[in-house]
């Protein structure tokens, strides 16, 4: 009888963690009166990083809420106004838009190791990849002050190590 009492609640138990089953799902509460909703973040897409990505914005800088542009490349389409310039040009509008949408006292830019992105539209090769992307977190910070004045802007540079991710600051 106990048997088939633990093996029934094994079973519900499994059934009920099961997403596919469910018709809503409802997240655990956010702080909305924090006042962080003037941040504004950019970085890749790429699915490797985001838990990364997120743990580190939550935790590692204890942003709880952020607008955010993540797509492949991060900053990079930011830097094409001459090589790209309709895609730079969409970049730049959906920063003024969330600039205008959020007033951000702070940006935070991200770029990583190892960016298919990059890699793989030969924007850089493997051996000069860390530095050109440096280099462009730095062009796009600037631009950022350029374009919207005092903001305070952090450039970071992150890598997987195993199953976790480094961060670094770039100056
Ligand atoms: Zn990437």
């Amino acid at each position: 009888m106990k048997a088939e009492l633990n093996h029934c609640h094994a079973a519900l138990s499994s059934g009920s963690l099961s997403f596919q089953n469910v018709k809503t799902f409802q997240t655990t509460a956010v702080d909305a009166s924090a006042s962080d909703d003037g941040v504004l973040v950019v970085h890749c897409s790429d699915p490797r990083y985001q838990p990364h990505f997120q743990s580190f914005l939550r935790q590692g800088l204890g942003i709880p809420r952020y607008a955010l542009l993540a797509i492949p490349g991060g900053v990079q389409a930011l830097t094409l106004t001459d090589y790209l310039p309709k895609f730079a040009w969409s970049g730049w509008r959906w920063m003024k838009f969330l600039t205008n949408l959020t007033s951000p006292r702070r940006v935070v830019l991200i770029t990583h190791d190892d960016c298919r992105w990059y890699l793989d539209n030969r924007f850089a090769g493997a051996v000069n990849a860390r530095d050109l992307q440096v280099e462009d977190l730095r062009r796009v910070g600037r631009a950022f002050r350029e374009r919207f004045g005092d903001i305070n802007v952090e450039l970071y540079y992150a890598a997987l190590e195993d199953s976790r991710a480094r961060f670094e600051t770039v100056s």
